[in-house]
């Protein structure tokens, strides 16, 4: 089949955009591989299979049109409309379009991103500088580490009581006695001659508020998934994620999905499980398309 993905950002998805430079180490076959190297060999074997790629090009409209459907997708730097025909539709729109939860707190907006970056901290900003990483899932203790091992004096501030990430991620922190502030809110950037000063964070039942000295600040609190355009085309929605069968599939026949925003009972968001969800969903899109007498492997291998 003839294939085309379309990307609102860089192809390559999490991997190149939120932590290309972190080592992954449960992609089988490699005991760890950076991230967007590992992007890199994924869109390159794509390539070699003929499958277009274009980034920058984000998907505003997908209705149906003469039994397949009518993709509408708009290039976020100039502006200009693009028109895609399809037979099928596979949505791997992972977290959305990045857009980062933000603070919400005074000081933050108009801060350039070697003094605030909602993604991983590049490291070579993060050496030597005081570092305050905000967020205990994976992402904020992966954060962590990695501005740790570039050199920078690092303290971590979590909203809850614990860190919520794996206990894997959680014990490198430990072993690495990186400060933390528990139960602890930001309020306020402080700014000085315009660049980031101090982070100033209240801490539950403490009687002032806490002011940390910053030069590089990370926040790592999540992505905030808008699924409006999603529900727009008809597709079943369940929380924030897209709901899916066995096969992919979701509410509106002809389209599919996998990655990060699915869910279905013991779905895991991990590279593996979205790129074995792909080979399903790219299976069922097949079906739908070529609509065989029987799928064989011998099928499915040539
Ligand atoms: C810090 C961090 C570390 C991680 N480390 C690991 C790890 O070590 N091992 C592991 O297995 N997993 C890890 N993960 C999770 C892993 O990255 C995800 O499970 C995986 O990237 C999901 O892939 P995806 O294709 O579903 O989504 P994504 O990688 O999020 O890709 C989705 C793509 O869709 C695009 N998009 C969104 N909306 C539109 C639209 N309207 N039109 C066009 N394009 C659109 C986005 O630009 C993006 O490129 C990590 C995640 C984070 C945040």
């Amino acid at each position: 089949m003839s294939v085309l993905v379309v990307d609102a950002g860089r192809v390559g998805g999490q991997l190149v955009s939120l932590y290309g430079d972190k080592p992954v180490h449960d992609w089988p076959g490699y005991h760890h591989i950076i991230a967007a190297d590992l992007a890199g060999h994924l869109v390159e074997h794509a390539r070699l299979l003929e499958v277009e790629m274009v980034g920058n090009r984000k998907v505003l409209d997908v209705t149906r049109r003469d039994g397949g459907f009518a993709v509408m997708a708009r290039d976020v730097v100039t502006g200009e409309e693009h028109h895609h025909e399809a037979n099928a539709v596979i949505i791997a729109i992972g977290g959305g379009a990045f857009e980062p939860r933000r603070l919400k707190v005074p000081g933050e907006a108009g801060l350039g991103e070697d003094q605030l970056t909602y993604r991983m901290p590049d490291r070579a900003t993060a050496a030597g500088r005081r570092v305050v990483v905000v967020g205990g899932g994976d992402s904020g203790l992966e954060s962590a580490q990695s501005a740790h091992e570039a050199g920078g004096r690092v303290t971590m501030l979590q909203v809850l009581d614990r860190f919520t990430g794996m206990e894997t991620n959680i014990d490198k922190v430990n072993q690495m006695e990186i400060p933390r502030h528990f139960n602890t809110r930001v309020k306020e950037l402080e700014l000085q001659d315009g660049r980031l000063h101090a982070v100033v964070a209240q801490t539950k039942g403490a009687p002032s508020p806490l002011r940390l000295e910053c030069d590089y600040l990370v926040v790592n609190i999540g992505a905030a998934v808008n699924l409006d355009a999603v529900k727009r085309w008809g597709i079943e929605t369940e929380g924030n994620q897209i709901k899916v069968d066995p096969s992919m599939r979701t509410s509106v026949e002809g389209m599919f999905s996998c990655g990060d925003i699915v869910t279905y009972e013991g779905k895991y968001k991990l590279l593996i499980t979205a790129s074995s969800e792909g080979a399903v969903a790219a299976n069922a899109a097949y079906v739908h398309v070529r609509k065989p007498a029987r799928l064989t492997m011998g099928e499915l291998y040539t």
